[in-house]
């Protein structure tokens, strides 16, 4: 089977312990179904319990599972691209949630659409089972996205997709350090397209996507896909100008035609505090991107492996040749 895989499953797997089996039954009905030799790659993201061993195990008894090992967290975006690294798929990856909140029967509908020729096609969530904070939230988000942001990125879709061998060499060649996927997937361009599902509760535990987690993951999508913060800047610099310009002509001609220029101790405050926001946010802003570069700059690498089960054999991450 090693060098004729045509399809990769790739489940990146955080503390999902109780999750797995469940998946991996699933998985393998439905592969059982399709007309492909089909591999299904588990990460696990550095877990905490029991997770590693159970993946480790199941690639070494069976032999239509791999496994990698990453030698700490680093973060759901991160085991995804370990996964796009190592796959060995000749014509599509899959990729959902270990916790079955993707439901893994849609890779026929998925399968369907890039056999029509799509090269991404992508679920959009019709509908979610979160909380009504979080739903808002989410809600927002990818609108505000999808106005400000310098592609077209889709509402709604996350990184549960299938996407052609093709699109993840050229997921593979990009070396960004705050990889926002996603985004990176619809940069890549070629033909894509969304399936509506609706996306189920976890199975079992609770979201290993912290807040900060989801912020990061927020803020990532904002500044490496739209220039918006910092041309935010320049605008909010203009707009100030002329409102100071005006001001200071108001102050100028009746100080020159009328008598009694107000003494505007409050006016100054509110000024100085004003401009003050302002300019921290700015420098709040600037810093950002001065910090992505300096991430990219240092130029480590995106994750480390500890340890490859392949072909029922335990490999060490560090001298192991894809
Ligand atoms: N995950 C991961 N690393 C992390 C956090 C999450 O690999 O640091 C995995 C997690 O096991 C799951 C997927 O990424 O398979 C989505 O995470 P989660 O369900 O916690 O996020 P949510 O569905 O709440 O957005
Ligand atoms: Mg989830």
């Amino acid at each position: 089977m090693p060098n004729q895989v045509e399809l990769s499953i790739i489940v990146p797997l955080y503390n999902e312990e109780k999750n797995i089996t469940k998946l991996c039954d699933a998985l393998i009905s439905i592969i059982q179904k399709l007309n492909y030799a089909t591999e299904i790659l588990l990460i696990d993201d550095g877990s905490k319990d029991n997770t590693a061993n159970i993946i480790s195990s199941i690639a070494i008894s069976d032999d239509r599972f791999n496994s990698i090992i990453l030698s700490r967290n680093h973060g759901h975006q991160l085991a995804l691209t370990a996964g796009f690294r190592y796959v060995r798929a000749s014509k599509a990856i899959f990729i959902l949630d270990g916790d079955l909140q993707d439901p893994p029967e849609m890779i026929v509908n998925f399968l369907e659409k890039f056999n029509q020729g799509y090269d991404v096609v992508y679920g959009i969530r019709k509908n979610r089972k979160e909380s009504f904070l979080k739903k808002q939230m989410y809600w927002f988000y990818y609108r505000l996205i999808k106005n400000i942001a310098n592609i077209d990125l889709p509402a709604d879709s996350g990184d549960f997709a299938l996407i052609s061998r093709k699109v993840v060499d050229y997921l593979n060649t990009m070396p960004e350090q705050n990889r926002y996927l996603r985004g990176m997937r619809a940069w890549v361009g070629f033909k894509q397209t969304g399936i509506e599902y609706n996306r189920s509760a976890r199975h079992d535990g609770k979201s290993n996507y912290s807040w900060k987690k989801l912020f990061e993951l927020a803020y990532s999508g904002i500044f490496n896909f739209s220039d918006l913060p910092v041309k935010f800047i320049t605008r909010l610099g203009v707009i100030s100008t002329i409102i100071a310009l005006f001001y200071l002509t108001t102050v100028f001609i009746k100080r020159i035609w009328f008598d009694g220029v107000p003494v505007g101790f409050t006016a100054l405050i509110a000024a100085i505090v004003m401009f003050g926001g302002v300019q921290l946010i700015s420098l709040g802003i600037i810093g950002e991107y001065v910090l992505r570069i300096y991430k990219q700059v240092q130029q480590r690498p995106l994750f480390i492996v500890d340890k490859i089960v392949r072909d029922k054999k335990i490999h060490n991450g560090q001298d192991f040749q894809s």
